[in-house]
């Protein structure tokens, strides 16, 4: 039994906390929650911060905390480090929710040369969905963000570019 099917009210009351940079995602759409287990009668939740350094961690493990609390549950927070966060861990219905608010998500592409120096191609642009998009600076409204521009509808747009 994994931990969604052991403690499903905990994931519940988790999927109300959301991302403080992306208020539209929940920190369950970013895959940023790993575990959830019970320990001595209290609840322990393995966070994994979506970036090294990510000064969000610490407003999101004081909210998980915050969250259950209001729920009558005591809960410790764990940051795990290792595996690191991958957008693979992005769920689905986190990628649309991203698209909606204007950002387009995290592409799954192969790695080519440009990928590796930080400039994946043919980014989607989440308003118009044409694949017509330039890179306008490697740093958008946040360091995990991208700011393109699409040559077609021309209108800048964020890309979510932290991977691992
Ligand atoms: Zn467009």
């Amino acid at each position: 039994m994994n931990s969604k099917e052991k403690y499903p009210k905990i994931w519940e009351i988790l999927e109300q906390v959301s991302d403080p940079e992306i208020p539209v995602l929940s920190i369950i759409d970013l895959g940023v929650v790993r575990d959830v287990r019970e320990i001595n009668g209290q609840i322990e939740v393995d966070i994994t911060p979506t970036y090294s350094g990510c000064p969000a961690m610490n407003m999101i493990e004081t909210e998980i905390k915050a969250t259950l609390d209001q729920h009558g549950i005591k809960a410790q927070v764990k940051l795990v480090l290792s595996p690191a966060w991958t957008t693979d861990w992005m769920s689905e219905s986190g990628k649309n929710k991203l698209r909606e608010y204007g950002i387009a998500p995290p592409q799954d592409e192969p790695i080519t040369v440009n990928t590796l120096f930080g400039k994946p191609e043919h980014i989607e642009c989440p308003r118009c969905k044409s694949k017509n998009t330039e890179l306008i600076s490697q740093f958008g409204s946040t360091a995990c963000k991208a700011l393109y521009k699409c040559l077609d509808c021309l209108e800048p747009f964020d890309y979510f570019k932290c991977h691992r």
